[in-house]
C-alpha cells in the first residue's frame, strides 16, 4: 500500500523542511511526500478552522502563483507564462530543500502540479463561461498552446528536481469553488475555438445554452437550479448534455494524453498520477475514468466525506440561496441527479458531512473504471473531522480495493491527526 501526505509551500517556508520531513517520518510514518508545485486561489484551511502547527500563521490564503523558481525559458515562444511567487522570483526553492532533506531520510518525493488552474500573465488561452465572461485562472483544454505550457511546466519540473513521478491536479473544467463560490463556473468552456469545435462535432451550441442557461441564472433563480438538476436525475441527461459532456472528457482526456506522451519520450516513462475527483463529481468537470485509466498510471481521488466530496458542497447550495427555506431542496436536487444515495437533509449534511460509506463507494466506482492493472488512491481527509474517522475512512476505502493512501494535508491537520495517521501506516500494509 501507498502512504502518501500533500504539503502546501507555507508549511516547508513556516516550519522548515528538517521538521516537516521529520514530522512526516517520523510521526506520520510516512516514505512519500507529494509538495504543491504551484497553489491555486484557496483559504489554507478551507473552509474554515486555522493552521493547528504553523508558528507563524493561523491562516494562509494563496493567490494561484507559481512557487518553484522556474525560470521564464522554459516558457520561450508561448504567449503567456505562469505568475511567479515573490518568494520564488527571489530564488527560494522549497521544493528543493524539502527534496534534500527527504532524499537524506529516504523519503520519495512525487511533485503536485497544477494542470489547468493557474494565474497567468500575457495571452492566456483561458475559459469562457456561457455567459461570456472569462475564468482568468483556467486554461482552455482545447487551445494548443495550453496543451504546450502544461508539457513544458511538467518536463522543467520533473528535470529540475530529478523526480520519476508525478501527481497531476486539476486537469478538468473548474467546479464552482475559487476565490469565492460561484455556480456559473460548472458552465465553460465557450470560448470560440470551443464552440467552433462544438459545432464541427455536430452539437447545436443554440440549443445546448438554452438548455444550460437556467444554471447561468443559478444564484438569482434556485428555483431553475432546482428543476434543472430534478430533470436531469429523473431523466437523464438530453442528447445535447449528453455530448457537451462527451466533449469536455475528450478534451481532458487529449491532454493527458500529452502529458503522457512527453513522460514517455522525453522523461523515460515516468510514473504518471492523476488527482481525480471522486467518480460520482468527476464527470460533471470532464473526467471520465474509464477514458482516463489507460492514459496513467493510477490515480487518487479525494472522497472527502466531510466537505462533500471533494470540493464544497456546503457552500455550493449556500451560494444558490442564501435562504434555509430553500436550501434543502438545492440541497437534493443536486445530491440527487449526482447519485449519492445516502438519503442526507442539508441540515445533517452540514453538521457531520457524506458517510464514511461515501469513502468506499467511491473507491469501489474508481477502481471498477480503472481495472486490476492500475492502483486507485484514496485521499483520506485528516483535517476538519474527527479522529477515529481517518482509520474509519482508510478501512473502508481498503475492502474497496485501494492501492493505498493520500493523506490530505499536512498543514491542515493537527499533530494529533498526524499521529493516527502514523498508526494507520503502520497497520495497515
Ligand atoms: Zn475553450
Amino acid at each position: 500500500m501507498l502512504h502518501a501526505i500533500q504539503v502546501h509551500p507555507h508549511d516547508v517556508r513556516d516550519e522548515g523542511a528538517e521538521l516537516v520531513v521529520e514530522r512526516i517520518v517520523e510521526r506520520a510514518g510516512l516514505r512519500v511526500v507529494a509538495p504543491e508545485v504551484m497553489t491555486i486561489e484557496e483559504r489554507h484551511p478551507y473552509p474554515r478552522g486555522e493552521l493547528p502547527h504553523n508558528p507563524r500563521h493561523r491562516v494562509v490564503v494563496t493567490e494561484a502563483r507559481l512557487e518553484v523558481p522556474i525560470g521564464a525559458a522554459a516558457f520561450d515562444g508561448l504567449p503567456f507564462r505562469p505568475v511567479v511567487s515573490q518568494r520564488a522570483l527571489a530564488g527560494d526553492d522549497y521544493i528543493g530543500e524539502l527534496a534534500r532533506v527527504a532524499a537524506s531520510r529516504g523519503v520519495r518525493m512525487v511533485p503536485w502540479i497544477k494542470a489547468l488552474n493557474g494565474a497567468f500573465s500575457g495571452q492566456a488561452p483561458v475559459q469562457q463561461m456561457l455567459n461570456g465572461e472569462p475564468v482568468p485562472t483556467w486554461l482552455c483544454p482545447s487551445r494548443p498552446e495550453t496543451r504546450e505550457y502544461l508539457v513544458r511546466l511538467v518536463e522543467a519540473v520533473m528535470e529540475r528536481y530529478e523526480v520519476d513521478a508525478l501527481l497531476l491536479d486539476r486537469l478538468r473544467y473548474p467546479d464552482w469553488s475559487g476565490a469565492r463560490v460561484c455556480p456559473q463556473r460548472l458552465l465553460t468552456c465557450f470560448c470560440d475555438a470551443c464552440v467552433q469545435a462544438m459545432s464541427k462535432e455536430g452539437i447545436d451550441v443554440r440549443r445546448l445554452t438554452a438548455q444550460l442557461s437556467p444554471l447561468s441564472h443559478a444564484d438569482h433563480d434556485p428555483a431553475a437550479f432546482v428543476a434543472f438538476w430534478r430533470a436531469y436525475a429523473e431523466q437523464g441527461p438530453t442528447e445535447d448534455l449528453r455530448a457537451w459532456l462527451a466533449f469536455r472528457a475528450r478534451a481532458i482526456t487529449a491532454v493527458a494524453r500529452d502529458v503522457r506522451a512527453a513522460l514517455d519520450v522525453r522523461l523515460s516513462g515516468a510514473t504518471f498520477w492523476l488527482n481525480l475527483w471522486p467518480p460520482s463529481f468527476g464527470w460533471l468537470l470532464g473526467q471520465d475514468m474509464r477514458a482516463l485509466g489507460p492514459v496513467c498510471d493510477g490515480a487518487k481521488i479525494f472522497p472527502y466525506h466531510r466537505l462533500g466530496g471533494g470540493a464544497d458542497l456546503a457552500g455550493l447550495v449556500k451560494a444558490v440561496s442564501p435562504r434555509p427555506s430553500e436550501q434543502e431542496e438545492v440541497f437534493r436536487a443536486f445530491t440527487q441527479a449526482l447519485g449519492l444515495p445516502y438519503g442526507l437533509s442539508f441540515d445533517e449534511f452540514q453538521v457531520a458531512g457524506l458517510p464514511i460509506d461515501f469513502v468506499g463507494d467511491e473507491t469501489r466506482k474508481a477502481v471498477e473504471a480503472f481495472g486490476p492493472r492500475r492502483p486507485v488512491f484514496a485521499g483520506i481527509q485528516i483535517w476538519d473531522t474527527p479522529l477515529e474517522e481517518i482509520p474509519a475512512s482508510c478501512g473502508v476505502a481498503k475492502a474497496a480495493g485501494a492501492g493505498g493512501f493520500f493523506y490530505y494535508c499536512y498543514g491542515w491537520a493537527s499533530l494529533e491527526a498526524i499521529d493516527v495517521v502514523g498508526r494507520v501506516a503502520s497497520s495497515v500494509r
